[in-house]
């Protein structure tokens, strides 16, 4: 059993509901409205406008910079690119597809003659035009992760850690699609140059464990699977590096920084795809959960689908339902809204109507240092949480909040429910707003002293 890593909680993980149900296909969405924006990074430019016919897997919006492009996945007309809601907050530019149920893949869509003769460069330039990003939730361009690690990465992980109470899409593909899970570490070998990829899976999914061990034997695969005791958030991909090698990813830094690259196990299946039949990312397993769910469900759907269509799916929510997140109860966002589509990196959609509301009015810290002890990044939310509040920046820089990696272990572990996570969000954007200030302010200075330095000659 790997060790572990610093911090952490147990919340129950509510997994038994959807744990032992098949992955089930929905139903063809009569519309989808695809963002274009699902990844870190600049949103893409859509491609495409009203009127045009596009198929399944066309390229329909680009990427500039640090991104990855984004595909039809459906094919039919578009009825319009406009601003419309997202996940995220607010509104961003997505392409609207009427449906035209005939599932007509683009001529765009080309599987290599032999996946295995792929040069490292040629894999590369595959995942970058699937537009393959972390499907955990991250979003970070998988290319881009690839290409800056190559040289620096002697260890691969794959992500199966999924800590997040509730969410079981991770290991019913480990149950149902493991051949694609060993394919994609395979090619990940390969293009890392390593001779070995270790799968860390939470040990409460033995008969995952058990099913990609099967395919790993049968394949002489180079794939190890590392059972982990589980422990939220041991999906972070800085504490899975640490259960699985011991290293400590330093302050502010990345897990290539101690030599680590981790990939999450659907991506890891879109890289298979990708590599092997040439399609790119357009659909998307998604956990449908909750007291408020009447039939919970793991659903896999286009991208677009609007999350309406999955409740109505899982039988619809509950009269008393007061809370709908995007996310896992720990990371998700709350959504006012189910007139919002389903994006690459939406992993869980949640309904709660049970007797679960827990927050109080106007909480106060009782200094117990609870939060101390279970942050994982070895902050200091009580002191954080106090900075924020009362907008003191230079301290929040000092108290490292940058590092915060909003995994809510204190909210949970909080007794006096301070919402300190929810601060952590605000305290971020402190810090960067000041910091896109200072720069404005040193653009400014050094503009007008070039300009006096020329009005002087
Ligand atoms: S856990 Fe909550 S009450 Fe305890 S010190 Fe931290 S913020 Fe204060
Ligand atoms: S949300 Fe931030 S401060 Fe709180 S436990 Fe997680 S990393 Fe630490």
């Amino acid at each position: 059993m790997a060790q572990a890593f610093f911090g952490g909680v147990h919340p129950h993980d509510m997994k038994a509901a959807t744990n032992e149900k098949a992955i089930e296909q929905l139903a063809p969405p009569a519309q989808v409205v695809i963002p274009m924006s699902m990844h870190f990074g600049a949103p893409c430019t859509p491609l495409v406008k009203a009127g045009d016919h596009v198929k399944v897997g066309q390229k329909i919006g680009e990427f500039h910079g640090l991104g990855a492009p984004i595909h039809a996945s459906v094919s039919g007309t578009v009825k319009a690119v406009e601003p419309r809601p997202y996940s995220m907050g607010g509104n961003i530019t997505s392409v609207v597809i009427e449906n035209d149920m005939q599932d007509e893949v683009s001529e765009e869509v080309q599987a290599p003659a032999d996946p295995n003769a792929l040069s490292v460069e040629e894999m590369i330039e595959r995942v970058k035009n699937a537009g393959i990003v972390g499907m955990g939730g991250a979003t970070f361009p998988t290319h881009v992760k690839i290409t800056s690690g190559i040289g620096k990465v002697s260890t691969v992980i794959i992500n199966g850690a999924e800590c997040e109470p509730y969410i079981t899409g991770d290991h019913r593909t480990m149950l149902e699609r493991p051949e694609e899970i060993i394919g994609g570490a395979k090619f990940l070998a390969k293009m890392f140059g390593v001779d070995k990829v270790i799968i860390g899976v939470e040990d409460n999914k033995q008969n995952g464990i058990d099913a990609m061990n099967k395919v790993i034997a049968a394949e002489k695969a180079p794939v190890v699977v590392e059972p982990l005791r589980c422990r939220y958030p041991q999906g972070g991909e800085k504490q899975l590096c640490q259960a699985i090698t011991g290293r400590q990813v330093p302050p502010g830094g990345l897990p290539a920084d101690i030599g680590c690259a981790v990939f999450n196990i659907n991506t890891t299946c879109a890289i298979f795809r990708a590599l092997t039949t040439g399609m790119p990312v357009v659909r998307k397993i998604v956990t449908v959960s909750g007291s408020g769910i009447e039939e919970p469900k793991n659903l896999e759907c286009p991208i677009g689908t609007p999350v309406s269509a999955l409740l109505d799916a899982c039988g619809g929510v509950k009269e008393n339902t007061f809370k709908l997140i995007a996310g896992g109860p720990m990371m998700g966002m709350a959504q006012y809204t189910a007139d919002i589509p389903v994006a690459k990196g939406t992993g869980a959609i949640l309904a709660f109507a049970a007797d679960e509301e827990k927050t109080v009015e106007n909480p106060q810290c009782i200094r117990c240092g609870k939060c101390v002890s279970v942050c994982p990044m070895h902050l200091e939310p009580l002191f954080m949480y106090q900075y924020a509040s009362k907008g003191m920046v230079e301290e929040l820089n000092a108290a490292h909040i940058m590092d915060c990696m909003e995994c809510g272990a204190c909210s949970y572990i909080c007794p006096a429910r301070m919402h300190l996570t929810h601060m952590f969000k605000t305290g971020k954007q402190l810090v960067k707003d000041k910091a896109a200030a200072d720069r404005a302010a040193a653009e400014a200075k050094k503009k007008a002293e070039e300009a006096k330095e020329a009005a002087a000659k």
